[in-house]
């Protein structure tokens, strides 16, 4: 199947050649068609499945069809998503998509003055994309209407719900036109999304792309059991490999973000981190130097990686893992995206092992555990291997002879045996908060 098989009009074709996609992807394939006709539409898709076009592109199809220059106060379609870095990127794809059409769209979120976005609202936006705060903020200053939206996006509805913006959510639906075609988005459908996307929804067509609980095939995933305190030379020693163009580091706090860059960057490593402290404008800078590949490693809290669009992410490394399983997914599904291959590499030391064995339940695998590197907790992986968690025989199909990343010649450090005789406190679970930032 191709973009024209879906009925697509020229000038979003020629940004499609432009942008090198050469097929609709599944989810793709599957709305377009739903969405150009006016339906409602439930999808449930990580990102990294190409979701952002599928929405995007029948919108501003629908929009160049019915166009008349956008008036001030007249938007008429608005995406809604929980994170600024989100946000951006989905106005990216839009601006790409719509290059060749004179429909006009903005970005609006916190944490910047507003004075830009209310000229830029001013000359009037056919499309408006959007974080619950700063939209109900300009709402209530006047500067924006949602009397005149015909097209209503909430992506990435768990997250939302994750980051405690129901009310916001709740407090402007009932602003929406009542006629109007809602596209609804989340990468796990529990049953409190259900609720509320039936109670947006008007009869929608369902569309599933990858189940949300399984992982994305085409990434090569990896779990590496150690010592909490050799995570750090663990980390050096992967990142000697010069393979690995450009990696996302996933820490749970932006304490431990900030001390993982000051080890890399003691150790001549381009490396920044981004994460709820740190301003906009520097969050922004940080993923702009990634993007350029001038920082070749990015250290982020889950909150602050929502919505990381970059297209040569080569690697993922959990230095820790998280304690909600579904983040695990959420977090891989930055690498190997739209069909590409990528790699994923977990750390674990024993406190994590419940996580572990959480995530192997909700993926629906166990992942393969590389043995031979310096750092190994040998005693940790014979406890792992005792219960559901199995080890790789062998090496990986496709993986180099030799010597795994992070492995070190013979004369480095041996592995320690029979360290930690304590028994992992399965049973004494941390509780399940890992979408705060602490
Ligand atoms: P998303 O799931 O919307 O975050 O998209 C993931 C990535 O896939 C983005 O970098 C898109 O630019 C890219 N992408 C989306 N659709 C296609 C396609 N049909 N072919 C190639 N790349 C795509």
């Amino acid at each position: 199947m191709t973009f024209k098989d879906l009925n697509l009009i020229e000038p979003i074709l020629e940004a499609l050649r432009e942008e090198n996609y050469t097929s609709p992807t599944p989810i793709q394939e599957k709305a377009i068609p739903i969405l150009l006709e006016g339906k409602d539409l439930l999808g449930c898709a990580q990102t990294g499945t190409g979701k952002t076009a599928a929405f995007s592109i029948p919108i501003i199809q629908r929009l160049y069809l019915s166009h008349k220059p956008a008036k001030r106060q007249e938007i008429k379609a608005l995406v809604l998503t929980p994170t600024r870095e989100l946000a951006i990127q989905v106005e990216e794809n839009m601006a790409a998509y719509s290059r060749h059409t004179p429909i006009k769209h903005t970005v609006i979120y916190g944490g910047v003055p507003q004075k830009r976005q209310t000229n830029i609202l001013r000359n009037g936006v056919d499309i408006l994309v959007a974080t619950p705060g700063r939209l109900l903020d300009l709402i209530q200053q006047g500067f924006i209407s949602l009397k005149h939206i015909e097209y209503f996006v909430l992506d990435e509805a768990d997250r939302m719900l994750d980051m405690g913006f129901v009310h916001d959510i709740k407090r402007i639906i009932p602003m929406l036109p009542k006629k109007r075609q809602t596209l609804f988005f989340s990468a796990t459908m529990p049953k409190t999304i259900a609720r509320l996307a039936d109670s947006m929804l008007n009869q929608p067509e369902k569309v599933e792309v990858t189940p949300a609980s399984s992982t994305v095939d085409t990434i090569d995933q990896s779990i590496y059991f150690l010592d909490k305190k050799d995570k750090n030379d663990l980390l050096l020693d992967l990142l000697k490999d010069k393979t690995m163009e450009s990696i996302l580091v996933f820490a749970r706090t932006k304490h431990g973000s900030n001390k993982i860059v000051k080890v890399l960057n003691a150790a001549k490593i381009k490396a920044e981190a981004i994460h709820g402290n740190k301003s906009q404008n520097a969050r922004q800078l940080a993923l702009n130097n990634f993007k350029a590949g001038s920082t070749r490693v990015l250290v982020a809290t889950d909150i602050a990686a929502r919505g990381i669009d970059v297209d040569s992410l080569s690697h993922v490394i959990n230095y820790e893992l998280p304690n909600v399983p579904e983040t695990y997914v959420h977090r891989i599904g930055r690498t190997g995206r739209a069909g590409r291959t990528g790699i994923a590499i977990s750390f674990c030391e024993r406190e994590e092992l419940p996580y572990l064995k959480d995530i192997h339940k909700v993926i629906k695998k166990t992942i393969p555990v590389v043995s031979d590197h310096d750092y190994v907790d040998e005693a940790l992986e014979r406890h792992a291997a005792s219960g559901d968690i199995g080890k790789a025989k062998g090496p990986k199909p496709g993986a180099k002879p030799g010597r795994r990343p992070g492995a070190k010649p013979s004369q480095g450090k041996k592995p320690q045996q029979g360290r930690n005789p304590r028994k992992p406190q399965s049973n004494n679970k941390p509780r399940r908060d890992s979408n705060r930032e602490n």
